[in-house]
């Protein structure tokens, strides 16, 4: 295959979402798109180019005071007769557009456009970031060369519609189990029924109220969900046990222990297992870069309510944010789309922040 990042391309943030759209590169696939990237990296004279995988990572060593990273996965949901993009007046339809290869385009023009940044920068082209963890580009990065991703700030070009999500909420996955005795149903009076105790469970949801916190000035909203209901032994029996199944959604002044004590507090007098956790993400915007990098964006933060990466970076001690062209509420749907000024715009803010003084 030719490599479609031709120099005009790379030159201009909508031609080059549109070039790396047009590369189908679905987690798990992503060799395809991994070496075009790659091979228009090497030819930087200002980069230093490495891969992990069909991870790429290019950055600048200029002796810069501060190293900043821009991290955009490669990898997108499966195909839903979205493939390849389509056009429509000032919008640009396609699986990717909105998550995130318009974010991946800022990256990638960056890194070819700007040989002297404020910053050094690191920028990342990573690969499965849609599945399970296990496979995540900056989780084999982590693991086999944790030097890669030092640095004092980072900014995650997930689509955020052009504004800073900062920090992001922790999730929690647990199985609240009901106990109850088994009988036959003609004498149902000789056991207990789970499913019917399951009652109770569902009227403690049913009337919680989930806490909205303020931390730096972001709104964090959480849930607090069952997502799932299984019980029941035969159509004749009555069931000596209901499992729910919780998902909470909780907001990063909480970290995984206190989200689990909550949790115990909410069923108590219930058996309850965590069976997945993942800590949320501080906003972390009092850092000087964050506060700059919130200036060239000249619009209030807010909260970002999913799990991104960023978490990631603030384990690591790095404050990370949210910022991309695409649209979140659109991610993963079939009319994924993006809108060329929201791509043009936000690659003209981050140029404005990283050029040189
Ligand atoms: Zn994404």
């Amino acid at each position: 295959m030719e490599n479609p990042l031709t120099p005009e391309v790379l030159a201009d943030p909508v031609a080059l979402t549109r070039a790396l759209v047009d590369i189908e590169s679905v987690s798990l696939d992503e060799k395809a798109i991994a070496d075009c990237v790659e091979e228009v990296l090497r030819r930087v004279p200002h980069l230093s180019t490495f891969r992990h995988g069909n991870t790429v990572m290019a950055r600048t060593d200029l002796g810069r005071s501060s190293r900043v990273v821009l991290a955009g996965h490669l990898d997108t949901v499966p195909h839903n007769d979205n493939f390849p993009s389509t056009m429509r007046g000032d919008l640009m339809y396609g699986c990717g557009t909105s998550d995130m290869k318009s974010g991946v385009a800022f990256a990638l023009h960056l890194a070819v456009t700007l040989p002297d940044p404020r910053y050094d920068v690191t920028y990342f082209f990573y690969e499965a970031e849609e599945i399970e963890s296990r496979y995540n580009g900056l989780t084999l990065v982590a693991e086999a060369h944790p030097e890669w991703l030092r640095a004092d700030f980072a900014v995650l070009l997930e689509p955020t519609y052009g504004i800073v999500e900062a920090g992001c909420q922790g999730t929690m996955r647990a199985i609240v189990t009901v106990p109850g005795e088994r009988a036959h149903v003609a004498r149902s009076w000789r056991g207990v029924n789970a499913i019917h105790g399951a009652g109770e469970v569902l009227r403690r949801l049913g009337e919680y109220r989930a806490r909205r916190v303020t931390i730096d000035g972001c709104d964090y909203r959480e849930g607090l969900n069952a997502v799932r209901i299984d019980g029941g032994v035969a159509g004749n029996v009555v069931p000596d046990r209901c499992e729910i199944e919780i998902n909470y959604r909780y907001a990063p002044d909480r970290d995984p222990a206190a989200a689990e004590a909550h949790l115990r507090e909410v069923f108590a007098g219930y058996d309850l297992a965590i069976t997945d956790a993942a800590a949320g993400a501080a906003p972390g915007l009092d850092a000087p870069v964050a506060q700059e990098f919130l200036a060239a964006v000249g619009a209030a933060p807010i909260g970002k309510l999913g799990w991104t990466d960023v978490a990631r970076f603030a384990a690591m001690g790095i404050p990370a944010l949210n910022f991309g062209p695409g649209d979140p509420n659109l991610a993963h749907h079939r009319d994924e789309h993006v809108e060329l000024t929201k791509i043009r715009d936000g690659a003209a803010t981050l140029h404005r922040w990283l050029a040189p003084a």
